[in-house]
């Protein structure tokens, strides 16, 4: 038998994908484009790509003044700005890891992901100043506070550890030589922050960094080059703001950070001011923005696109956004996912529909971006048909999927299936043309605005009412919210405990925006084959509940 010759080499150079690349390309390709960001106080700031490669280099050094050291975990709790841009290549730059902490966790989950990634130092905006100085007590390992502000601006601690980020930056020299390392170094670090159990890390390296953000340009239905104004009011403190602080400056857009400002009139207001042609962001902003726009009979001058995931959107918010001649598109993708694995890019299978059915394609979450693979599979792990009509467990593989969790084996065992592809917990369906459409979770979880709310934690604090036998918590769409809970009961036998009585229990044991939207009582919950309240059969039954609220 003749054996395959062996593959011969390519006789290319290799030069590692670092995220230095990206703000060194930036500056020499793309310097003089701006990059403007809006403080909490509405204050605006403006510098463009090659004023910022050089405060980059400025605080790389700081940072290796500080002592921070390669594989260091470095931590930001801040908005969309200019300062947060700055350390997300600094901090990885010099091949420490770049860990955004998201400020509207609970106390808990933050003190447990400080001392989980054993962080050094916290980078944080001075409006969030109070919420460090609440946790900073049970932090194990945090040696200094830097708070991104001014001398001028300090807020007032009796700390000597709290810093001035722009003290820190003084006289550093504005130009660096970045040093080279293996791409597969890690780069960023995120938690989850929708398990019931502790959050769990996603640990970005440089290469899944740079080929998320080359592969999502492509994906970008709207375009994404250098004519285009940028927003990303997806938060930077979550999955790296979708990747755009990386993809912008590599397509050449200008990017417009918004801060924490994001009601729908500021949003508005920014946009029109800063000639925004695209932005990208969960469903319940853009209601915000469309019920602005619906209120004031305002419009939409410049901006071309919506990008719009990490929640399922409603044809009424599309329609009422391509209303305003703007194009939508749906993305899907998880934290685990760097986190953009699919997008609903507009193809020929669109273009031969017509009407509704074209309308409702849009519904859909998406094809996978180049190097993300899907498996569809059924309750057995056998592969269910890709044919837009059976429904399975998305599994997926790729280059910007994670391979493991961080420090967390017993985490990462359960989330991989025998050939190590993610199994992402999200249900639905992949037509002939490779486009899914998510029809279900397994995961037990609530998506208010684009946040979590675990169901468990509800139920157990439900559990808690003397009244209540059984409690239940699903998630019923909600317009502006995307979904809301709704808490199904079965009552103690001879109880009948009322719906304010319930949500008066559950007022001082759950966030207040956790807070249940309605409570239905049934007879029996229903069960699954192994004995577990059948969520798939109770959002079944509620599927045609209105919530009071919505
Ligand atoms: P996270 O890890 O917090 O970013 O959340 C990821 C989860 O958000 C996914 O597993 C989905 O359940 C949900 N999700 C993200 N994007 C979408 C979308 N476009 N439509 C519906 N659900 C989504």
């Amino acid at each position: 038998m003749p054996t395959d010759p062996d593959p011969v080499l390519g006789l290319m150079m290799e030069r590692p994908l670092l995220i230095s690349s990206i703000i060194d390309y930036a500056a020499c390709v793309h310097g003089h484009v701006p990059v403007v960001s809006r403080d909490a106080q509405g204050r605006m700031h403006r510098y463009t790509y090659g004023d910022a490669a050089k405060r980059i280099a400025r605080l790389a050094h700081a940072l290796k003044t500080l002592g921070v050291r390669p594989g260091d975990r470095v931590a930001t709790l801040a908005w969309n700005g200019h300062r947060h841009f700055e350390l997300y290549y600094a901090v990885s730059g010099i091949g420490a890891i770049c860990h955004t902490v998201n400020p509207r966790l609970f106390r808990d989950q933050l003190v447990h992901i400080f001392n989980h990634a054993e962080d050094r130092f916290i980078f944080a905006d001075p409006e969030l100043m109070p919420l460090v100085e609440d946790i900073v007590r049970d932090l194990r390992t945090i040696e200094a506070i830097v708070v991104l502000a001014e001398a001028a601006e300090m807020p007032e601690s009796d700390r000597k550890s709290v810093l001035c980020y722009e003290t820190l930056l003084g006289r550093q020299p504005d130009a660096i030589d970045w040093p080279e390392f293996d791409e597969k170094t890690a780069a960023a670090l995120c938690y989850t922050s929708g398990t019931t159990g502790k959050p769990k890390g996603a640990l970005y390296s440089h290469r899944s960094t740079v080929l998320h953000a080359l592969s999502s340009i492509i994906g970008h239905d709207n375009r994404l080059d250098s004519t285009d104004v940028f927003m990303p009011v997806v938060p930077m403190f979550h999955v790296c703001a979708w990747g755009y602080p990386y993809a912008c400056p590599i397509a050449g857009a200008a990017m417009v950070l918004p801060g924490p400002r994001l009601d729908g009139a500021s949003l508005h207001e920014l946009m029109e001011e800063e000639r925004v042609t695209l932005a990208a962001g969960v469903p319940t902003l853009w209601y915000g923005l469309m019920e602005h726009l619906r209120q004031t009979g305002g419009s939409l001058t410049h901006l071309r696109g919506l990008v719009s995931g990490g929640a399922a959107a409603s044809l009424a918010l599309i329609e009422a956004i391509e209303s305003h001649g703007v194009e939508f598109m749906h993305g899907w993708g998880l934290t685990e996912t760097s986190p953009v694995a699919t997008t609903n890019l507009s193809s020929t299978v669109q273009s031969g529909l017509e009407g509704d059915a074209a309308q409702r394609y849009k519904l859909r979450q998406g094809r996978p971006l180049h190097g993300v693979e899907f498996r569809l599979v059924g309750d057995d792990g056998a592969p269910v048909p890709r044919d837009g009509t059976a429904s399975g467990e998305v599994l997926l593989r790729g280059n910007t999927v994670i391979a493991e969790y961080y420090r967390d084996e017993a985490a990462s065992a359960a989330a991989f299936d025998a050939d190590g592809w993610f199994r992402t917990g999200d249900i639905g369906t992949i037509d002939e043309y490779g486009c899914l459409q998510l029809t279900d979770r397994a995961k037990d979880l609530i998506k208010s605005g684009g946040e979590w709310i675990s169901s468990i934690d509800l139920e157990n604090a439900a559990l808690g009412h003397s009244g209540v036998a059984a409690a239940a918590a699903i998630a019923i769409p909600h317009p502006k919210w995307g979904e809301r809970p709704l808490l199904v009961i079965v009552p103690q036998e001879g109880e009948s405990p009322s719906k304010e009585d319930i949500l008066g229990f559950l007022k001082d044991r759950v966030a207040q925006w956790w807070l249940p939207d309605d409570v239905a009582h049934i007879d029996a919950m229903p069960l699954t084959a192994t004995g577990k309240v059948s969520k798939r059969q109770l959002r079944e039954r509620f599927r045609d509940h209105k919530l009071p609220t919505a």
